[in-house]
C-alpha cells in the first residue's frame, strides 16, 4: 500500500486544509499539461490525486488510518504495509460523481474545454483489438491438404468519420462517457471492489469533443468484411490458425486484435487420423490375398498403386510411409497403414465350394498353429 501522507508530503496529523495545500501545490508542479511526454510526471500526478481523493474525504482518511496501521502492525504475511504498491483490495475508495480532477482543473486551470484546444487529448490509452473467434467446418481432405478460402467476418474497424479518434471533430469538450467526469473507474476482482484511472479520458474526465456519432466514441465501428484466409495442410480437429492482425481495429491508435479460427474436421469415410498418421482398411478378395496384387488405392493425393504381396494375411498392416498427414509445425510427413481385411468369395455355386475344397486338399495347411494343441 502507498503511504498517502508520505506522497502528499504532510504528517499524520495533518488537517484537511493542510492536505488541500500539500495537494494543490504538487499537482500544480506534475500535471501532465505542464510535463508533456513526461512519463513520471504523469505517474506522479495519478499518486498524488490518489492520495489526496483519500485524504481530503475524512470518511475514507479513517479507513486509510485504520487499514495502513493494521498492516504495519501485522508484521508476518503478506499483509498490506508501506511501500507495497498496487490498487486497493477490500475497500472502495474510488469516488463517484465529484471528481477530485474536476477540482483540480477548475482551481488550477478554470474552465478546462476553454484552457485546452482540440487535439491535445491526452491520456486515453492506446489499445490493442480483441481478437475474433471464428468456427469453420472442412471436409477431411481440405484439412489434410490445406485450403485457400474466403470467409465472412464481423468486426471492428477504425471509424471513417472521426479517424478512429472517437471525437466528432466539430464539437467541443465533453464530460468522458466511460467515467461520468470523475476520471476513475470501479473494478471488480472477485467480491472486491477497487477504483482505478478510466482508461477512456486517462483521469481526466473530459475528452476534448463530443463523441464522434458514426461509432458513438469508440473510435471503431462494427463491419463485415470478406477475408482471403489460408489454412495450412495438417490442421486436425480444433486446431487453432491464428490470422494476425485481422481481429478488431485497435483503440486510440493501439494494434489490431489478430483472428483465431477453429477448425472442425469432418470425418471421411476411408480414412481415419491418428497424429500425423493415416489408417485405412483395405478389402482383399481371398486370391488377392493368397496370390497378391497390385490394387488402386485412395491417397490424400489422388490415387496409388499399392502392392499386396502374396501370402497377406486379413488383419495385417501395411505401411506406405510418406504418406500421411503433413505436420504443420515441422513440415514432416506421416504414413499410411493399410489394414487388410479378406473377404470370402460368395459360395452360392456349387461348383465354387468344389474348387474350394480342391484347393483344401491339394495344399493343405493349419492356419490354427500358433493357438497350440
Ligand atoms: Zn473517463
Ligand atoms: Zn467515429
Amino acid at each position: 500500500m502507498k503511504d498517502y501522507y508520505e506522497i502528499l508530503g504532510v504528517n499524520k496529523n495533518a488537517g484537511i486544509n493542510d492536505i488541500k495545500k500539500a495537494y494543490r501545490k504538487l499537482a500544480r508542479k506534475y500535471h501532465p499539461d505542464l510535463n508533456p511526454g513526461d512519463k513520471a510526471a504523469e505517474q506522479k500526478f495519478k499518486e498524488i490525486n490518489e492520495a489526496h481523493e483519500t485524504l481530503k474525504d475524512p470518511e475514507k482518511k479513517k479507513q486509510y488510518d485504520l487499514y495502513g496501521s493494521l498492516g504495519a502492525r501485522g508484521a508476518s504475511g503478506p499483509g498490506p504495509g508501506p511501500g507495497r504498491g498496487g490498487d486497493f483490495e477490500g475497500f472502495d475508495f474510488s469516488t463517484s460523481g465529484n471528481s477530485s480532477f474536476g477540482d483540480i482543473f477548475e482551481t488550477i486551470f478554470g474552465n478546462v474545454g476553454d484552457q485546452r484546444p482540440h487535439g491535445t487529448r491526452r491520456g486515453r490509452q492506446a489499445e490493442r483489438g480483441e481478437d475474433l473467434l471464428y468456427s469453420m467446418n472442412l471436409n477431411f481432405m481440405d484439412a489434410a491438404n490445406g485450403i485457400e478460402t474466403t470467409i465472412q467476418v464481423s468486426h471492428k474497424q477504425a471509424c471513417v468519420a472521426c479517424k478512429g479518434k472517437g471525437i466528432d471533430a466539430a464539437s467541443k469538450k465533453s464530460t468522458c462517457p466511460t467515467c461520468g467526469g470523475s476520471g476513475r473507474v470501479q473494478k471488480q476482482s472477485g467480491f472486491m471492489k477497487f477504483g482505478s484511472i478510466c482508461p477512456n479520458c486517462g483521469g481526466s474526465g473530459v475528452l476534448p469533443g463530443a463523441p464522434c456519432r458514426s461509432c458513438g466514441g469508440d473510435g471503431r465501428v462494427e463491419t463485415t468484411s470478406r477475408l482471403r484466409v489460408r489454412i495450412p495442410a495438417g490442421v486436425d480437429n480444433d486446431s487453432k490458425v491464428r490470422i494476425a492482425g485481422k481481429g478488431n481495429a485497435g483503440r486510440n491508435g493501439g494494434p489490431e486484435g489478430d483472428l483465431i479460427i477453429t477448425i472442425h474436421v469432418t470425418p471421411h469415410k476411408v480414412f481415419r487420423r491418428n497424429g500425423q498418421d493415416l489408417e485405412m482398411s483395405l478389402p482383399l478378395t481371398y486370391a488377392e490375398a493368397a496370390l497378391g496384387a497390385k490394387i488402386e488405392i485412395p491417397t490424400l493425393e489422388g490415387s496409388s498403386l499399392f502392392k499386396v504381396p502374396p501370402g497377406t494375411a486379413s488383419g495385417q498392416k501395411l505401411r506406405l510411409k510418406g504418406k500421411g498427414i503433413v505436420n504443420p509445425k515441422t513440415g514432416a510427413n506421416g504414413d499410411l497403414y493399410v489394414e487388410i481385411r479378406i473377404v470370402p468369395p460368395s459360395t452360392k455355386d456349387l461348383k465354387v465350394r468344389e474348387l474350394l475344397k480342391e484347393i483344401e486338399k491339394v495344399s493343405p495347411y493349419d492356419p490354427r498353429e500358433e493357438l497350440g494343441r
